[in-house]
């Protein structure tokens, strides 16, 4: 415990105001969680037990058919998606040609189109675009009929509520859900910043997609390397012959008893939360950071949604266009670090979601000193 590991390695610890960005870590697991991963470390156990009970519990929890752990959101975007091609042809992935793989479509909407979709780019599958990301000709449901062959296993949503960063202009998600089940066809939804609200853990599978994935990592505050997958139990079979231990492609995506352990413990306590209240928390410490700057060059604007489209508000610090990235390295290289992002042109995050009260003052002491060395507007 008393070890400091990262001032040996020469590493500084920063303030994370961002919001649950991978590049610096994500979240924060809860020291039960911590815990639980260490217990786990501790002793062996037949993964395959393992997986069985904990996903079990988690679909209990998460009030699904079936749910499943994997080590990030963006290795279940590839399992699932191979989970898919196998179901197609209702054979296992690793028994399939490249031939039988490449033959095979997934439809996304252009709309759709993110840094996250090389999880099924990798597949070796085609993808089918349909629809444009905007608003001059909104996609219908006939485009995505049409797109519909005989080689299509999959279609593959985003699931972001407007306010996130995902253009317009896709099908809604209802109207998605209600072509493919015509259709017999699966529905893979990556919604891996998509919590809070801890509903949607299931109401989108309630709503009828197949699977739907969730980041460990972010606001679940599950270990960083640690996914969530929760569907339909005859889709989720698929998963469960395609992913780890599996040989095959799920088993380059190797996760350890730690967590599969640590994500059971952090979704125990995320379900269990009273989102209200910490809804009012973060109100509270926004209204605390408007009232700290008034007048002055840097103002506090609330962002509701917040820049992932979830119901928490957050905090934009506007300092001007030509200041922020004068700002942001202010911050980074201060003393304590803070690490923040741009938002909008002209002003950065500080987001609650991963800041704890005695971080807000820091914040707000640095960003004083700062505010002072900026050229008057
Ligand atoms: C963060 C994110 C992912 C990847 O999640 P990891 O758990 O970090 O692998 C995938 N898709 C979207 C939309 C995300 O925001």
């Amino acid at each position: 415990m008393s070890r400091d590991i990262y001032g040996e390695l020469g590493v500084r610890k920063i303030i994370n105001a961002a919001g649950t960005y991978t590049s610096v870590g994500g979240s924060r697991m809860s020291e039960r969680t911590i815990e639980a991963m260490g217990e786990a470390a501790r002793s062996h156990v037949v993964i395959k037990e393992l997986q069985a009970k904990a996903h079990e519990r988690l679909a209990e929890l998460t009030r699904n058919e079936s749910a499943f752990v994997t080590n990030g959101a963006a290795c279940a975007l590839h399992v699932t998606g191979a989970a898919a091609i196998a179901r197609h042809y209702a054979r296992p992935h690793a028994s399939l040609t490249p031939d039988q793989i490449a033959k095979c479509e997934i439809i996304i909407h252009r709309a759709h189109r993110n840094p996250y979709d090389w999880s099924l780019r990798l597949l070796g599958a085609k993808l089918v675009e349909i629809g444009f990301p905007n608003t001059i000709l909104p996609t219908i449901a006939e485009d995505l009929e049409l797109a519909i062959t005989e080689n299509t296993a999959a279609i593959y949503y985003f699931f972001m509520p407007q306010g996130g960063w995902m253009p317009q202009g896709a099908l809604s998600f209802e109207e998605t859900l209600d072509v493919a089940k015509r259709r017999g066809l699966p529905v893979i939804v990556d919604a891996a910043a998509q919590l809070p609200p801890k509903e949607n853990l299931w109401r989108l599978t309630g709503l009828g997609a197949s699977a739907c994935i969730f980041s460990g990592g972010k606001d679940l505050r599950g270990p960083q390397a640690s996914g969530l997958v929760v569907g339909k139990r005859d889709f989720m079979d698929w998963l469960g012959k395609t992913a780890f231990p599996t040989y095959g492609v799920g088993r380059m995506f190797k996760l350890g008893r730690e967590e599969i352990v640590g994500l059971l413990s952090a979704v125990e306590e995320y379900v269990a939360q009273a989102e209200t209240t910490r809804n009012a928390w973060c109100e509270e410490q926004i209204k605390k950071l408007q009232e700290a700057f008034g007048g002055g060059v840097l103002s506090i604007e609330r962002l509701f949604p917040n820049e992932a489209g979830q119901p928490m508000a957050a905090a934009v610090a506007k300092v001007g266009a030509t200041n922020v990235s004068f700002v942001l390295k202010r911050l980074i290289e201060g003393d304590p670090a803070v690490y923040s992002a741009p938002w909008g042109n002209d002003g950065l995050l500080i987001n609650p979601m991963t800041l704890r009260d005695d971080e807000f003052s820091v914040i707000t002491a640095r960003l004083k000193e700062i505010e002072k060395e900026l050229p008057h507007r």
